[in-house]
């Protein structure tokens, strides 16, 4: 059993920190929230009350923050992880970020001993509370083997998917899929409402055949009946659209559809629905019908 200092303890961190107790590893959790350290202390785990005391004395660090500044904060900053973390350690970041950071982080700690792995998640909440989340790695083959533990603990599927910030960039695929999933199954709901046909019915029918998916089974309930408690935030999405158009521009490859979808997503946002879950994008398909 390893000795973990885990940072961020949010939607996606907290459950995944509590598999990480259950499973008999020591962990010491960190977050700019009390409350969120609290929940982990009061689960078994130690709370922590800065970064540097969470990854003194670990083995493994472990990050799961919103985005690039955050991440870039508690790894660069003073006190922060490649300042703090004794030479050996492997540190992985589930936060999803851009490739290019992913891969500035492995470079300064590569430089300080340490041993990286961007391993960015998808599955949502209730693929982090149940440990069942898909994993995409980037970073080295040894230090893929290292962190399979920690993967089996918070994951079924997982992969090594190339050097460092190649995990960033599937889950940038990933993202592209989500959203492009969740605008076409809110013209699919505005379509049949609209047509004044049995919408539940017909999702039912879909999820049944070949336009079934993941998203139609676990947000079907939820989106008929406008729920939109996140989940997955619009603004985190907003943030991932962003990297998928620069992973794209970087790749030197056109992504129309991608563009529509980051459109859309920056619409919700505009619009005033960032704290809501992604399957809110069904409130900006609907104002463009007027409904
Ligand atoms: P969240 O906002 O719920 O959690 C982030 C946590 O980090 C918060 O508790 C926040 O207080 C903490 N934090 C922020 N800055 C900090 C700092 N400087 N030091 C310590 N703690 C800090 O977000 P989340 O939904 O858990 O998402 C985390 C990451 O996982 C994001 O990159 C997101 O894109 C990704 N992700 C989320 C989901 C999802 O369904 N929620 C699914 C897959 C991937």
């Amino acid at each position: 059993m390893s000795t973990i200092g885990f940072i961020g303890l949010g939607i996606m961190g907290a459950p995944m920190a509590g598999h990480l107790v259950a499973a008999g590893h020591h962990v010491t959790g960190y977050d700019v929230s009390s409350a969120a350290v609290g929940k982990l202390a009061a689960e078994g785990g130690q709370g922590a009350a800065n970064v540097a005391e969470a990854v003194r004395d670990a083995e493994i660090v472990i990050t799961m923050l919103p985005a690039d500044p955050q991440v870039e904060e508690v790894f660069f900053g003073e006190d922060g992880v490649l300042a703090t973390a004794k030479p050996g350690t492997l540190y992985i970041d589930f936060s999803t970020i851009t490739p290019g950071t992913s891969a500035r982080v492995a470079e300064a700690g590569r430089e300080r001993g340490l041993r990286v792995l961007d391993a960015p998640v998808s599955g949502g909440q209730k693929g982090a509370e149940d440990a069942i989340l898909s994993i995409m790695v980037g970073g080295a083959e040894e230090d893929f083997a290292a962190a399979a533990p920690i993967f089996e603990a918070v994951g079924r599927t997982y992969r090594l998917v190339g050097p460092n910030g190649a995990g960033q960039v599937v889950k940038a695929a990933n993202q592209l899929v989500v959203g492009g999933t969740y605008a076409l199954v809110a013209e699919a709901i505005v379509l049949m409402e609209a047509s004044g046909v049995d919408a539940a019915a017909g999702l039912d029918v879909l999820a049944g055949g070949l336009a079934g998916s993941r998203i139609l089974e676990l947000k079907r309930d939820s989106m008929l009946a406008r729920e939109f408690t996140p989940g997955f935030r619009i603004d985190l999405h907003h943030k991932d659209m962003g990297i998928v158009v620069s992973a794209a521009r970087d790749a030197e490859v056109a992504l129309p559809l991608g563009a529509q979808v980051a459109q859309l997503v920056a619409a919700a946002r505009a619009q005033g629905h960032g704290s809501l879950d992604h399957s809110a994008l069904l409130k900006v398909v609907e104002a463009l019908s007027g409904r």
